[in-house]
């Protein structure tokens, strides 16, 4: 087999794989579909940075690690004190404060794990009552984008839940400058390895671009299509979203859980004063999109919470846009799953999927670039014929 190694997609999945690879030694050719890299991490220009989506990383795990290591995640932005003031919608009022049955299930001592087999809804509402479960699994919507959270593995959602509301350190990062600014610097790592970045290249079929090991890092629905593969499917969220630029108030809310629909809201330009004019912040509001339900209606509820979250919103926007996210928010599981169930990174004669919907661990953004590091570890296996030198992860 010859050197080389193929990566099909420049998003955080295929960059990650790609100099990771590269790092190894194989000469790594990259094709992008857009003229651009970054796919989901992508922003629009100063001085409104709005992200499609991604705006934060956990400093946990070992994904963190292998981005710090390479100062990918140099600059992390702080809110000041004064200004990380929390809200928590409950029937349709905005509250400074959680329900009790909310807050007791983020208390030291609560099980570690939960069950794969059963829902989230079943197993937490026999243990903190069904007020709470519901609360919980609206709250951590802020994660999975999904109108029915209950409904997915106890497992899953309790690892997010403690991940996000009850971490033993606190560990969510905003880099100053957001995704796309790391996305930027793992472009340029790439390019400094001589990493060859074909932008303007969407491959249609793999026998056109294949000289050794090919890395599918695109979407999974694009793998699907690219493969011919039907099996390549796993479940993720749906949602509407709102970018929103006011004048500043002092009123405002720095993050919001609506409880009663999983809505959520956040400032990001209160760490991060460099993606918003002086004077102003930068919200992104989402509100997940229920089974059946239209997106207008999930816009129209969308636009009450942003009422309730930022007061007289209306008389002080300078700049907002909005957009949906189907299928593109990161894998689910559902009761039974765990992420061992999702399509395998190893996909048989040299082929290796990387990307946030597959056999990997994390969440989101994460289990992108853990399975992306198991692809090039992978792929520069089979281009060498013996076992890679990439440090362990
Ligand atoms: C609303 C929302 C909020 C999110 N929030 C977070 C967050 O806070 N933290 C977090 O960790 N993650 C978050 N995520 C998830 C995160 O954005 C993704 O996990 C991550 O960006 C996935 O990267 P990727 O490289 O796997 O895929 P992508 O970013 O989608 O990249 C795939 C690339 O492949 C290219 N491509 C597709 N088909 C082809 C083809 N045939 N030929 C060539 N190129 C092709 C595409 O153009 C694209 O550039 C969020 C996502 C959304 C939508």
């Amino acid at each position: 087999m010859k050197s080389e190694i193929t990566v099909i997609g420049g998003g955080l999945a295929g960059l990650v794989s790609a100099i990771s690879a590269a790092e190894a030694g194989p000469r790594v050719t990259l094709y992008e579909a857009h003229s651009t890299l970054g796919g989901r991490g992508r922003s629009t220009p100063v001085p409104y940075v709005a992200h499609e989506g991604a705006h934060v990383f956990y400093s946990d795990g070992p994904w963190w690690t292998w981005l710090a290591e390479r100062g990918m995640v140099a600059g992390v932005g702080v809110p000041r004190a004064r200004d990380v003031r929390f809200g928590f919608v409950r029937n349709e009022r905005l509250r400074t404060a959680p329900p009790l049955g909310f807050a007791r299930m983020v208390l030291p001592g609560r099980p570690r794990t939960a069950p794969v087999d059963q829902d989230f809804h079943g197993w937490a509402s026999a243990r903190y009552g069904e007020s709470a479960a519901r609360a919980a699994a609206n709250a951590i919507t802020a994660v999975t984008y999904d109108a029915d959270t209950g409904r997915l593995s106890a497992a899953f959602v309790w690892e997010l839940f403690r991940r996000v509301f009850a971490p033993t350190v606190p560990s969510v990062r905003w880099v100053v400058g957001g995704w796309q600014r790391v996305l930027h610097r793992l472009e340029a790592r790439a390019r400094e390895l001589g990493v060859r970045i074909e932008s303007n290249s969407r491959i249609t079929d793999l026998a056109d671009v294949r000289g050794g090991p090919v890395i599918v890092a695109t979407e999974l629905a694009s793998a699907r299509a690219l493969l011919g593969d039907d099996s390549l499917r796993w479940t993720s969220g749906h949602c509407v979203l709102l970018d929103l630029a006011v004048r500043r108030d002092r009123r405002d809310r720095f993050i919001t859980f609506d409880l009663d629909a999983g809505g959520f809201h956040e400032c990001y330009s209160m760490q991060d004063p460099t993606i918003a004019p002086r004077g102003e912040s930068l919200f992104q509001l989402d509100m997940p999109v229920r089974q059946g339900e239209s997106t207008a209606s999930a816009r129209a509820r969308l636009e009450a919470l942003a009422d309730l979250t930022l007061p007289g919103r209306r008389e002080r926007v300078t700049w907002q846009r909005s957009g949906t996210a189907k299928g593109r928010t990161g894998a689910l599981d559902l009761p039974g799953q765990t992420w061992r169930d999702r399509p395998a990174v190893e996909r048989g004669d040299g082929v290796f999927l990387a990307g946030d919907m597959v056999a990997a661990p994390g969440m989101r953004g994460e289990i992108a670039i853990l399975s992306a590091l198991q692809a090039a570890e992978s792929a520069v296996t089979a281009c060498t014929g013996t076992p890679n030198l990439l440090r362990k992860h």
